[in-house]
């Protein structure tokens, strides 16, 4: 299962900068872009669709200036922020989710990048969890260079999350405190030193659309394996100055394009799927082949039950991938055909029931 969702990105792009704008500017109708993109979708992933499941273990404290997100600094977003969780507590978060059917352990920090003395720890931390777990470990920390990106790599770690979030030319308009560069020459770094990449987008920021093509095209030029596209959530505080407004139709468009450039690489529709693909959101499936659970690192999404059912009810598998609730875990057990089956949920059961004629 997991070779086939680890496909790499030797794939060539099936469209180029001026299909995928004619995708975005609504010149082609909607059911034949999503028609085109499900094509490598269940070629790559059949019809499979991975969970992720954030644990966040420092929130806060960040002296970056990211107009999008909650922990950043004089942000006003009422966060409760706590420090680096200690290895004791990380291992124990590990031990859960393996505990819960996990085969990854994810782990984000806040900040700017790890200091000598958050790497040696979460250095120590990972190589714990791969040595006594037996998890593939991925971390999202902020920059890096290339000898600490080895000494993760030399730890065990096995995939490193620094998305783009918007094209180099718009990237100023986003944040000022550290630049586009930096993002790129960490990505460069963990690449280098021999550990995947997971690395996406954040839409609705007020870019053009030809933003959306050039980070998509970045991506692909990486050639990053695991692609978070999240649609831009308003939180109190935020410092973007023009967010753009998103409809369903155009976040399905971005997916899209994502999918037709990327064609073998993990889309995930990430944080805002909720809000900004609202009734559409089940199609979102036909393009994407993941999705996070149960909220995003300071804003509340679908529950995981919800989520499910939503997979299940287009007809496709859920995967679980970094963590699941001790119940669904048992499930997934106890029938591996149909790992979703309302019988093992009382209340969900009695509910379906009351509806029965
Ligand atoms: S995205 Fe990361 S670096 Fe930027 S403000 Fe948030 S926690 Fe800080």
């Amino acid at each position: 299962m997991e070779a086939m969702v680890t496909a790499t990105q030797a794939i060539p792009s099936l469209i180029d900068t001026e299909s995928a704008l004619s995708i975005l500017d609504g010149s082609l109708p909607l059911l034949d872009v999503i028609q085109q993109a499900s094509k490598p979708r269940f070629t790559y992933f059949q019809n499979t669709v991975r969970i992720h499941i954030l644990d966040n273990i420092k929130n806060g404290y960040c002296p970056e200036d990211c107009g999008y997100c909650a922990q950043r600094k004089n942000g006003d977003s009422g966060i409760q922020e706590y420090p680096l969780k200690s290895e004791d507590e990380i291992f124990a978060d590990a031990k859960q989710a393996k505990e819960n059917g996990a085969y990854r352990f994810c782990m984000v920090t806040s900040g700017t990048g790890p200091g000598d003395k958050s790497i040696q720890k979460l250095s120590k931390t990972i190589r714990r969890i791969t040595d006594e777990l037996q998890m593939k470990v991925c971390l999202s920390a902020g920059i890096l260079d290339q000898g600490k990106a080895q000494i993760l790599k030399e730890a065990g770690l096995d995939r490193y999350n620094h998305n783009l979030n918007t094209s180099s030319s718009h990237y100023g308009e986003i944040c000022t405190t550290h630049t586009y560069s930096d993002r790129l020459s960490t990505l460069e770094s963990a690449q280098s030193a021999g550990i995947g990449l997971c690395s996406g987008v954040i839409v609705g920021m007020g870019e053009s659309l030809d933003d959306i093509v050039a980070v998509a095209m970045e991506l692909k030029r990486l050639e990053v394996a695991s692609i978070p596209v999240n649609f831009f959530i308003p939180i109190k505080g935020h410092a973007i100055a023009n967010p753009s407004h998103l409809t369903p139709d155009m976040c399905l468009r971005i997916l899209a394009v994502f999918r037709l450039i990327n064609p073998s690489a993990e889309i995930r529709m990430a944080a805002g799927r909720e809000g900004h693909l609202r009734g559409m959101e089940s199609m979102g499936l036909y393009i994407a082949n993941s999705l996070f659970a149960s909220g995003y690192l300071n804003v509340k999404g679908s529950e995981i039950q919800n989520t499910i059912q939503m997979i299940r009810d287009a007809g496709m598998v859920p995967e679980f991938a970094d963590g699941i609730p001790e119940e669904w875990s048992i499930a997934l057990k106890e029938d591996k055909n149909h790992p979703y089956d309302v019988k093992n949920f009382p209340d969900l059961y009695k509910f379906q029931k009351n509806l029965l004629p």
